[in-house]
């Protein structure tokens, strides 16, 4: 079906602000009848505050919003379901000890206002409407048994359930694997067909312009752009989001041939996790590891970081074989790692910036006589604090408080502390919008020309197309691919990945 001309959502003329703050400044917006719609920003620039508005859950300042041709000018949660708005938030909000049957249609049943609830018509309802978008689920299995990918349909279905004619899902990727997004993707384009209005929120410009048909883009509250997907590449979209040029080439320059060899890894397994591992990593290289979900690229990083040893192989560092068996032992060795989760296995997120800079390294800062250098720590702290552009009050600010590129700097800064020879990054911008990303991604730069050797396992291509000199494919637990020069290409990785 292609987009009818009468808009199922209006925004107009919405103003939003909290104390001084304006969260959105005269934005308008319409959504047709089967188009899929993405909104972009960088984080704050007020996506959410927007999806609130249109669902009900805040009050413009001024402005208004019409569903279906009606005006609310004090759109009330209900009102937004009534007609036909649902949001599905990150969480998904399902009942993690119900049934999928149960959490796609017990609500509705509810609604309906029957004195019993019949699980037969409960378990007919779920399954007629999974028939309907030609999807397989276990509908009798509790939600929390369930993968990630299977509740985010169980969510779908549930909003269909309740006749959802706008659906709205908050970065509904970030937890994908590529054939999961293939699928949703796939379930997407069903809801199309039936009319239904699909908004999303994504930072995955690749992803946006696969599936949608306009983008808008949100900067500082304000809409900046909004248009057919077709006149937009990811750069527009980047540059729309920041105001600035994005760099999307690769930009490596060479390693020095003579460099030397910071990690050497060789014939490395683990029974359950990868095989027969091996590769080199020279000083000022930035290396990168891909491969689906559960391919074992996490898996390799976490041995060489000794948090799941390997069973068998050897790892050098500068040249001496180590024995990594803990996380202590790869400390040592000069290995730093940042976790894929930073925020509950990198950071501690009730302490203040400073004393996370430091808590790993305090050490190297006593004196001969066992006394803590306070000017030595203060300095370093301010060193890293504004190397890094760690956007916060000042370095006493609570990790907690910060956004998810500031915290993902707030880490990495923490292990430029103990100066490693080799720096391994799991999923360095997963979560962060693009103007950290480029960030995060200058400093892997400059740590490289200073002759740290990096890693970074990756499933997001663009990126490793524009930072990695080399890239290493895993699957099934197995290098089935070494790209490097111009192989280093997204098509190409794409393929590996999924052969
Ligand atoms: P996004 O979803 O794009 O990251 P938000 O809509 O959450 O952005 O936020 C937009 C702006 O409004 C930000 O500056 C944010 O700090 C501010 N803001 C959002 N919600 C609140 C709130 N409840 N109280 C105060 N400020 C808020
Ligand atoms: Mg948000």
């Amino acid at each position: 079906m292609t987009p009818s001309d009468a808009p199922v959502l209006e925004v107009r003329d919405v103003v939003k602000t909290y104390g001084g703050v304006h969260a959105l400044r005269n934005v308008s917006l319409q959504l047709l009848p089967g188009e899929v719609h993405c909104l972009a920003g960088e984080n704050g620039s007020g996506k959410s505050t927007l999806i609130k508005i249109i669902s009900g859950v805040e009050k413009p300042d001024s402005g208004t919003v019409a569903i279906d041709g009606q005006v609310h000018a004090h759109l009330t949660p209900n009102d937004a379901i009534h007609s036909g708005v649902q949001v599905i938030y990150q969480d998904f909000s399902l009942f993690p000890n119900l049934t999928a049957a149960e959490n796609i249609a017990m609500l509705s049943e509810l609604a309906q206002g029957r004195k019993i609830s019949s699980r037969r018509r409960i378990s007919a309802e779920a399954r007629r409407v999974v028939a309907d978008l030609g999807l397989r689920l276990d509908l009798e299995a509790d939600v929390i048994d369930l993968p990630v990918a299977d509740r985010q349909l169980i969510a779908i279905c549930r909003a269909l359930v309740n006749d959802a004619k706008v659906l709205i899902m908050d970065e509904p990727t970030t937890a994908l694997t590529h054939t999961e997004v293939d699928r949703l993707f796939t379930v997407v384009r069903r809801l199309q067909v039936r009319g239904v209005a699909v908004m999303f929120v994504s930072h995955k410009l690749d992803e946006v312009l696969r599936i949608s048909q306009r983008v808008t883009v949100l900067r500082n509250g304000e809409l900046v752009e909004s248009g057919p997907a077709s006149d937009h590449t990811a750069r527009s979209i980047a540059k729309a989001m920041t105001g600035r040029e994005v760099s999307e080439e690769r930009l490596v320059s060479d390693v020095a041939p003579d460099a030397p060899i910071l990690l050497q890894v060789e014939n490395l397994s683990r029974a359950g996790g990868f095989t027969d591992v091996s590769f080199a990593l020279r000083a000022g290289e930035i290396l990168g590891i891909t491969g689906l979900l559960g391919s074992g690229r996490s898996e390799i990083a976490e041995a060489i970081f000794g948090i799941h040893p390997a069973d068998s192989g050897t790892i050098r560092v500068g040249g001496k074989v180590r024995r990594i068996r803990s996380i202590r032992d790869a400390v040592s060795a000069g290995i730093g790692y940042v976790p894929e989760d930073r925020l509950t296995q990198g950071l501690f997120l009730d302490v203040s910036i400073a004393d996370n800079l430091i808590a790993s390294s305090l050490d190297s800062y006593r004196t001969r006589t066992g006394l803590l250098d306070r000017r030595r720590v203060r300095d370093s702290i301010t060193d890293l604090f504004r190397r890094l552009r760690i956007q916060a009050p000042n370095v006493g600010a609570v990790v907690r408080s910060l956004s998810g590129g500031n915290a993902q700097r707030v880490v990495i800064a923490k292990w430029l502390d103990r100066k490693p020879k080799v720096l391994i990054l799991n999923g360095p911008t997963v979560g962060v919008d693009v103007g950290s990303k480029e960030q995060i991604i200058g400093i892997l730069r400059e740590q490289a020309a200073a002759g740290v050797g990096v890693v970074v396992i990756s499933d997001d291509i663009p990126e490793l197309v524009t930072s990695c000199h080399r890239v290493l494919v895993v699957h099934e637990g197995r290098v089935v691919a070494e790209l490097s020069g111009d192989q280093v290409d997204a098509h190409e990785i794409e393929r590996r990945m999924a052969a």
